[in-house]
Parts: C-alpha cells; structure tokens; sequence
C-alpha cells in the first residue's frame, strides 16, 4: 500500500437486511462498484468494505451475502443476527462490530432508495473535518400521500416535544469512528439513531438528495411498524407525554373551581336540586386532584426513566494538554 493510501480513511457502508432476496443481487455490485470507484478516485481507503447485516431473514439473504462474502472477501462482510432484531438494532449490530475496522462508516438501506450518489459527498463532508454528515430528503414526491403527511405531522410532534431531530433525515448517514465510539456508551434498548446523534453532538452537515423507490422487495416497514417506531422515538426521548398528563390535570382543578363556584351560586337562590351542588363539586375537585397525582407521579417516572436509560452525561471531544494522553 502506498504511503498515500494509508492516509485515507478506511470507509465502511453498513446496510441492514431483512428479507431482500430479491434486491442483494442488485445492492451489492452497485455499492462493491461505489467503494472500487472511491478508491481509484483516491477518497478512501483501499480496504473499504460493505457489511451487509442480515436481520434474521427468512428468504436466502443470508445465503446471498455469504457467497457473495466468499466471492470477493475484501470488500464484503456479513453479520448474521440470531433472529430479527429490527432494522435499528440491525444497524446498531453493524455499527457495533465495524467500528475497530473503519475510520468512517456510511449506514444505507438494502433497497437503495437514497442515493449513493452523495456518498462521495459524504465522504468529502468527511474529509473537511464533519464527524457527522445526515442525508437529508429535499422532497418528498416518492411518497404516497399518507407517508408525507404522517411524516411531517411525526416531525411537528418531536419538534413540540424538544426532542432534537434532523428534518426529513432517516438513517443514511456518515459518522466518524468517534461518534460510534460515544454512540456505544449509549446503553438504551429501544433504539431510536436518527435521535441519537444530534445528542451525541460534534461537527455536523446535511447532504440533500432525492430518495427514489424502491427497485425490488416490498417495504418492511408496514404502517403499524411505522407507528411503533415513530411511537418510540418519542416516547424513548421525551417524557414531555407525562407532563402533558400534569398540566391537564392543573386545567381540569381550576376549571372544577370555576364549576364550582357555579354550582354555588344558585344555592343563594334557592333555585338548586337537593344536594346536587354537594355530589358535583367533590367530583369535579377530586377528578382535577387525581390528575394531578397521576401527573405528578408520571413527573417521578420519568426522572425513573432517564437514570435507568444511563446515557452518557457528557461527552468529550478533545483535550488540550491532557496530562494523562502525553504520559502514555
Ligand atoms: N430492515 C431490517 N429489519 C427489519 C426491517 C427492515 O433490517 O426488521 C431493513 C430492510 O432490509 C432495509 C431497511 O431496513 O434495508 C429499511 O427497510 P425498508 O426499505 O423496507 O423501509 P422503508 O424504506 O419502506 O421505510
Ligand atoms: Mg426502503
């Protein structure tokens, strides 16, 4: 290897796979020919590779990627995961593994709707000194209607929440090997990445692009797998939900007041159903109560929830003169 060589970066493109038969014969030449074609542009890394992760498949995806493994061994890996994790806890798998083997690593979809066109960009992006660069959607004409509207009403409730999401950025994306170093001090279980390195922080950019559809398979992400996952990105970074369940239940108390003070004021006249006003009110006052102690456990639940999650409470990205890195 030239002396050149050795100072660019090895890249590694991580790419999820769960039931894609009939997409990998397609997936792995293209992208196999991205990173050949990187290299002779002199971008990365002569030992860049694809690591395909197959998602506990029940098609042959796996027997695919293994051939495919064996075929041409220096630019293709394969990790088979006992079951089917998901696609975050796939791409967590590969991230996981490929970190001490790579210098960067570009995570895609199996069906190639994003476009591996910007890839070079990213690389570039990478080059100029960002640890992170998102791929970002400048439009969304792919989608059918209800995808783009419930896309954007899912972005309007994170952003509500205060959790820090990329616009129309999904999981194609570069990090450096320092960001997936910090991303595994990140202990939780119910995955959410496209939430997680805005928290990880260090230089970030987007790369816009148009994502295509897809060539061959059908979506495994059926509409109750999108409610789920969009239901746990909000609920794995925000327990602004239990708040939510206190500040109805200051509502509910004051507007009880108000009714009771109503409920009251026919008492003077006269003009009131016995004992009316002495069932109504207690009712309305208990109800806003009972709210509130729910809200206020819930406040207790989440501060439960966030210590339990252990994320890292900081995250350091260098030192100046740190004593302990020139001793060793
Ligand atoms: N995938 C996975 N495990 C799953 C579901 C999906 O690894 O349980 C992979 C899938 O093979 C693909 C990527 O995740 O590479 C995204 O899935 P898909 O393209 O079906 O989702 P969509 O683009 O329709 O949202
Ligand atoms: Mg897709």
């Amino acid at each position: 290897m030239s002396d050149f060589q050795t100072h660019l970066p090895i890249l590694a493109i991580i790419v999820p796979c769960y039931n894609e038969e009939e997409m990998f014969p397609i997936t792995f030449p293209t992208l196999v020919g991205l990173i050949d074609d990187l290299c002779l542009k002199g971008k990365v890394n002569d030992n860049s590779f694809v690591c395909f992760v197959n998602d506990g498949s029940r098609d042959r995806t796996w027997q695919l990627i293994e051939s495919a493994a064996d075929a041409n061994p220096k630019r293709i890996k394969g990790i088979k995961l006992a079951t089917n994790f998901g696609h975050q806890n796939a791409l967590m798998a590969g991230m996981m593994t490929m970190r001490t083997e790579c210098d960067c690593m570009i995570s895609i979809d199996a069906d190639l709707q994003d476009d591996i066109a910007v890839i070079e960009t990213m690389v570039d992006k990478h080059r100029e000194g960002f640890k992170v660069v998102y791929g970002v959607r400048n439009k969304r004409n792919t989608d059918t209607f209800f995808k783009k509207i419930t896309a954007q009403l899912f972005y309007r409730i994170m952003q509500r929440m205060k959790v820090k999401t990329i616009y129309n950025h999904a999981d194609f994306r570069l990090i450096d090997r320092v960001v997936a170093d910090q991303l595994a001090l990140f202990g939780e279980v119910n995955l959410f990445l496209r939430g997680m390195f805005p928290l990880i922080g260090f230089a970030s950019t987007e790369v816009i692009y148009d994502r295509k559809e897809r060539m061959a398979g059908e979506t495994k992400y059926p509409l109750k797998k999108m409610i789920s996952f969009a239901w746990d990105g909000i609920t794995s970074f925000s327990t602004y939900p239990l708040r939510l369940i206190f500040l109805m239940g200051v509502f509910i108390f004051f507007v009880s007041m108000l009714l009771a003070v109503l409920a009251v004021i026919p008492v003077f006249y006269g003009k009131t159903i016995q004992g009316w006003a002495s069932t109504v009110i207690p009712i309305f006052v208990f109800a806003g109560i009972q709210i509130i102690s729910i809200g206020l456990i819930g406040e207790y639940v989440g501060k439960i929830y966030k210590e339990v999650k252990a994320r890292p409470r900081f995250i350091i990205e260098t030192i100046k003169n740190n004593n302990s890195e020139t001793k060793d």
